[in-house]
């Protein structure tokens, strides 16, 4: 088990151990690194930190529910620079369908069971991180909808939530 931060590399604390096996992201982080990174206001560090991650992922603030930033892998795999991501809503960095309806995403009827935000919500809210979540997300580009297969994982970073996307693509 790691013992220590995997951003500073101080030794964690008990308390600090016991959430270890629930970092799937950030593989263990302490908490002082989580307040720095997470709630304060500078994001050079934030992007530094997200970069970091050697896969695509999306930071969302609680209520409203929204992308707060992401990372280059994640501008990458969507096509989208930030000014497209940022403040914008899960769905629509996505580009899944229901983020075109009239509701927005999260909002549509279909929004109700949709594994993402469920998972996204229990995050924030409990704590709990996810690990793989699969479901198909069918994709809006141009005029054509595409369904994906799409996998995802969870962790609770301060008081955001951070999305990894462990698969993207075309079912
Ligand atoms: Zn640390």
């Amino acid at each position: 088990m790691q013992r220590i931060c995997s951003w500073c590399e101080a030794e964690l604390k008990p308390y600090e151990m016991n959430k270890v096996e629930n970092q799937f992201i950030t593989n263990g982080l302490c908490s002082v690194c989580a307040e720095n990174i997470f709630k304060g206001n500078d994001s050079a560090a934030l992007c530094r930190f997200l970069d970091n991650i050697d896969a695509p992922v999306l930071l969302l603030q609680h209520k409203p529910r929204l992308v707060r930033s992401a990372n280059q892998k994640a501008r990458n795999l969507f096509g989208k620079d930030i000014a497209e991501i940022e403040g914008k809503r899960g769905g629509d960095v996505f580009s899944c369908i229901h983020a075109f309806s009239k509701e927005g995403c999260g909002e549509a009827k279909p929004c109700e069971k949709c594994k993402i935000k469920n998972s996204v919500i229990e995050t924030l809210t409990t704590g709990t991180s996810f690990e793989y979540v699969f479901t198909f997300l069918d994709i809006k580009k141009q005029h054509a909808v595409t369904t994906y297969k799409l996998q995802v994982s969870t962790e609770r970073v301060g008081n955001h939530a951070l999305l990894r996307i462990d698969q993207f693509e075309k079912k």
